[in-house]
Order: structure tokens, then C-alpha cells, then sequence
């Protein structure tokens, strides 16, 4: 029989991409949709014909026991989140709700769907995996971030994505539960949202290329990151729950660029240069910043045998390319209607 999986998160950057490699391995695919006629369906239409959609939301404990009911999943991603740091700043209380008590909502709903009982009892089948974040690490007290690095959040983001993190310890410690968190570094692809620095940078050196803007406003250029591709980051998710048992890993490339650099591949590959472009806003400097991320992946190195594919500049090149033939696809469709046809 195949395994089945339970998504939530479908509809975002990694919940496409860890859809399709899960179907290429085997499984059947269940993602996690909330909100009626959920515009963002689109993103996974390509596979609408071998995926299924159970309705729920990480806000409502009822529909995500309903969903663990329904769907019977040997493993649960829980991906869904309020993925942008910004947010939580305007929407601190939200996001936690979502982003830290939504983590226990599901393994809550795993507890009872399982039959769990309050004391640690060898544990359930279902396999459980946290979307946990290096903003946790924050203002880190060192660089590499490993495992045991402390955490500092500097957003409340951060902060609830701690909570998420603990919180899968503690079941899993608990209850015995199988439960797995990535500490996953900043990861990036032609899905990402446009509002996160690489992909705001590479639509943008598209559109100006083609002559639709002139400049591109951002906030702080010396903010480091070590930025992978998304399609790399699923397979170390799904590699970690086949593991004997749980446990916590670090997820990165082991590599620092700051978004400085980002700017400069960008702009290069279409031959461009950036000063003539870039314009520095202090409205986009965030409250507390988190200067330097970058993974010391080791340990997944060695015990998944994970590895990424695609390098920075690569990664940055391709997004670049993909977003040059979006907007001219864009550019095509208005040069079809005639003026004041909408
Ligand atoms: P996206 O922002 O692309 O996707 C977020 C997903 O969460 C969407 O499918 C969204 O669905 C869903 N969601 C939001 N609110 C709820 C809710 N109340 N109930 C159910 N689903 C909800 O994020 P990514 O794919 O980039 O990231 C996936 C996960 O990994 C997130 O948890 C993120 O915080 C974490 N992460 C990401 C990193 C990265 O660099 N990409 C780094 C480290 C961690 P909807 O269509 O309904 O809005
Ligand atoms: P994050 O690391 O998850 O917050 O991912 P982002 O892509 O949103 O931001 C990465 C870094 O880029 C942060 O340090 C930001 O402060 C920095 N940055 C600089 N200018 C911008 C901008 O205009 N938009 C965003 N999103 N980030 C920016």
C-alpha cells in the first residue's frame, strides 16, 4: 500500500515542492487547504489530478483532528505558517497563534487521533515533521548555527517558531511520538513569495529590464544569509522522517552571502548595474534585525547523506530567468488588449 502524507502548508513555496517529490517517491498526497475557493489552490493545480485536499485550518483544533481522522497519514509536514518576519511585527498575536500554537494544534490532533494516552507509551505510527526556522537562532552567539546553538529570536516570529520547536521535543519526549524538527536556513525559488528579498530582487531586475520599473527600493544590503533552493530543502524533510527515529537538524549550505551580493548577480546576469537602480529605504530596516545566518549542516550531512544542489549564484540566476520569461509573458498579454479594455 502506498504511504500517505498530510500536508499542511500546500499551497506555499515548499508545500508545492515537497508535493511533487512525495508523489515521484510513492505516496499518496493529502494537502491541508483552509478558506473557501482558496485562491492559491493555483500553485498546486499542475497536480490537482493526483492530490488530495482535506479542509482545516492550524487556527481550529476540530478540523485538523477531522483531517488526521480522515486522511489515516503515516506522515504529517506541518508547513503552514505566517511565513514573513514583517508580519509578525504587525500581527504578533496572530502569527503566534498560527505559527506556535498551531504546531501543538497538530500534534495534539496526531495525540488523539493516535489514541495517546498522558504518559510516554512507545509512541504512534504517524511520523510528525515541524517547519522550524533559523530565525530562532536570531542573534546568534555563534556562526556556524549547529544543533545545540542557543536560540535569541529577534522577531515574534522567531519567538513562536521556538515554541513550535519545543513543543515537538516535548511530545516527542513526552509521548514517544515520532516527531522531527528541521531547523531550515532561508530557502528560495521561482515559488517564492514575492515579498522576501530574493525574490523581490529577481522580479524586479526582470521588470526593469523590460523596461516596466525603474527602481527597486530595499532596506538593510548588509543582512547575510545562507540561502539554498527550496527543491533541495524538501528531500532533507521527507530524508528526515525515514530516519529510525526523531530528533532535531539543521538544514543550510554552509555558505554566507549578504543581500548585497544578491543585487549584484541579479543585476549582472541581465547586464545591468545595480547603482543605477537600487534605492536605499530606512523604512525597510526592520525593528530588530538578524544580521548573520549560516548553517553548519553536519550532522544531516553525515546521518541523512543530504547534500544541495544549487549554489547562490546559481539559485539567484535562475529565479532572474524565470521571472524575465513571466514578465514577458506578462508584456505579450498587455500588448494584446487594446487600451482601456479593463
Ligand atoms: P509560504 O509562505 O510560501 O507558505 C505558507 C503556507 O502556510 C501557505 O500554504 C498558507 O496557506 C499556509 N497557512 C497560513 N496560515 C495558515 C493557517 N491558519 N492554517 C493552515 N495553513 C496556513 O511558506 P514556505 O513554503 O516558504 O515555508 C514553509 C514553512 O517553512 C513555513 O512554516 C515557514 O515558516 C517555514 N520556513 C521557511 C523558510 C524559507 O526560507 N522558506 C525557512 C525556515 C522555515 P494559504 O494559501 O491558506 O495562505
Ligand atoms: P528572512 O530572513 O526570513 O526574514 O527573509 P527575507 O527574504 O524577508 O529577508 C532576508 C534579509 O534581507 C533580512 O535581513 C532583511 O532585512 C533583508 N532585506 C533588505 N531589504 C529587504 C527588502 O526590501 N525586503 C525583504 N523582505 N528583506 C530585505
Amino acid at each position: 500500500m502506498a504511504r500517505r502524507a498530510l500536508i499542511t502548508g500546500i499551497t506555499g513555496q515548499d508545500g508545492s515542492y515537497l508535493a511533487e517529490h512525495l508523489l515521484n517517491e510513492g505516496y499518496q498526497v493529502w494537502g491541508l487547504i483552509r478558506g473557501q475557493a482558496n485562491p492559491r489552490k493555483v500553485r498546486v493545480s499542475r497536480l490537482a489530478s493526483e492530490l488530495s485536499f482535506v479542509d482545516g485550518d492550524l487556527m481550529d483544533q476540530s478540523s485538523l483532528v477531522s483531517a488526521v481522522e480522515k486522511v489515516q497519514p503515516d506522515e504529517v509536514y506541518n508547513l503552514g505558517a505566517i511565513s514573513f518576519v514583517p508580519m509578525s511585527w504587525q500581527q504578533p498575536e496572530l502569527v503566534t497563534e498560527i505559527n506556535g500554537m498551531g504546531v501543538l494544534r497538530v500534534l495534539e490532533a496526531i495525540r488523539m487521533v493516535s489514541g495517546l494516552g498522558a504518559s510516554r507509551n512507545g509512541g504512534t505510527q504517524i511520523r510528525f515533521y515541524q517547519a522550524s526556522s533559523s530565525e530562532m537562532f536570531g542573534k546568534a552567539v555563534e556562526t556556524p548555527q549547529r544543533e545545540s546553538t542557543p536560540f535569541h529570536p529577534r522577531s515574534p516570529y522567531g519567538v513562536a517558531k521556538a515554541y513550535g520547536h519545543f513543543i515537538t521535543r516535548n511530545y516527542r519526549e513526552s509521548f514517544g511520538m515520532y516527531a522531527v524538527s528541521g531547523m531550515l536556513f532561508n530557502h528560495e525559488s521561482p515559488r517564492r513569495g514575492a515579498e522576501f528579498v530574493t525574490r523581490k530582487i529577481s522580479l524586479a531586475v526582470a521588470r526593469i529590464k523590460q523596461g516596466f520599473q525603474d527602481k527597486l527600493h530595499l532596506g538593510n544590503l548588509e543582512a547575510v544569509r545562507d540561502w539554498g533552493f527550496a527543491g533541495d530543502y524538501v528531500r532533507a524533510m521527507h530524508l528526515m522522517l525515514q530516519q529510525p527515529e526523531g530528533g532535531d537538524y539543521v538544514i543550510g549550505t554552509g555558505q554566507m552571502h549578504s543581500v548585497r551580493d544578491a543585487v549584484e548577480i541579479a543585476f549582472a546576469h541581465v547586464g545591468l548595474n545595480w547603482q543605477d537602480h537600487v534605492v536605499i529605504d530606512p523604512a525597510l530596516v526592520r525593528p530588530a534585525e538578524v544580521e548573520v545566518l549560516c548553517a553548519d549542516p553536519a550532522i544531516a550531512n553525515a546521518r541523512l547523506g543530504w547534500k544541495p544542489t544549487v549554489n547562490f549564484p546559481e539559485l539567484m540566476r535562475m529565479m532572474v530567468d524565470c521571472d524575465l520569461t513571466m514578465v514577458s509573458r506578462e508584456r505579450e498579454y498587455a500588448d494584446l488588449m487594446p487600451a482601456g479594455a479593463w
